[in-house]
């Protein structure tokens, strides 16, 4: 594999040396999602007929987005809310992909709503975890001048694990019902899962993803959802395909497509 340049900030040269990179890796990434697409049972076919990629681009310069951008990417995920707020707001980004969709896909505490519901080309939130965090939601969409609601995801964690955010799978149902008559300007989109970074796909398919998957049944049955209105927002750059073999309608990679990342700024 060749290594990929990973700098927030690079000279004039290093960029034009980086251009068609990102367009190639994402290209790359979309026909493997094309090909597990196609691998799949008919009936998971048939509740989602084109799973979604959304481009992880966190940490990464516009100038990568706005490469995938022109490739054809509309999906892009952000984790950290200034990070979003800024991206979302560049005069240059607002400009030139006028079709950009975000989403925050991460963690999300509820003083840092109100900056977040506000930026424009906001598609969704993945990351509601708590009763608190979706109320908090719901109002500040309320207060902001959208029309519509704003559709988000149910984090679950699913691997138990403290220092991983998301509601318990136990406590998913009760949060969805919440959403439902709880919260009139939100849309729940389907349920999410992290999960564990590093597991070994020749000793089975992964659990955590099998687990959001029992989740997403319990849903559908206590909160009378039909199956296809459900998303599985499940897989990263490790594990993409064989999430959606298994039934992911929403994909999240990164460091595939943007190569590898320094940590956390
Ligand atoms: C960073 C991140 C990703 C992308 O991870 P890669 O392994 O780089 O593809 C996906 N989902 C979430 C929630 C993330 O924080």
């Amino acid at each position: 594999m060749s290594e990929r340049r990973d700098e927030m900030s690079v000279g004039a040269t290093t960029l034009r040396l980086m251009e068609g990179e990102v367009k190639k890796a994402l290209l790359g990434v979309l026909e493997r999602v094309s090909a597990a697409s196609k691998a799949r049972t008919p009936e998971l076919a048939a509740l989602c007929p084109r799973p979604r990629l959304v481009a992880v681009s966190k940490t990464k310069p516009k100038e990568m987005i706005l490469e995938a951008y022109t490739a054809g990417q509309r999906h892009f995920g952000e984790n950290y809310v200034q990070e979003l707020v800024d991206k979302a707001n560049d005069q240059q980004l607002l400009a030139e992909c006028p079709e950009i969709k975000w989403h925050m896909i991460g963690h999300l505490q509820s003083n840092k709503v109100k900056k977040v519901v506000e930026i424009p080309g906001l598609y969704c939130i993945e990351t509601v975890d708590s009763i608190k965090l979706a109320s908090a939601i719901n109002n500040a969409v309320k207060k902001t001048e959208n029309e519509g609601k704003l559709k988000v995801f149910v984090q679950i964690n699913t691997s138990d694990e403290e220092n991983k955010s998301g509601v318990h799978p136990d406590e998913a149902a009760g949060l969805v019902r919440h959403i439902q008559e709880s919260c009139s300007h939100l849309a729940l989109a389907g349920i999410m899962t992290i999960g564990a970074f590093d597991h070994d796909l020749s000793i089975g398919p992964n659990p955590d993803f099998q687990r959001l998957l029992k989740c997403k049944a319990r849903i559908c049955e206590e909160c009378c959802m039909e199956p296809k209105d459900v998303e599985l927002s499940m897989g990263m750059s490790n594990d993409f395909e064989h999430a959606i073999l298994v039934g992911s309608t929403n994909v999240r990679v990164g460091s595939t497509i943007f190569g590898t990342r320094n940590m956390k700024k």
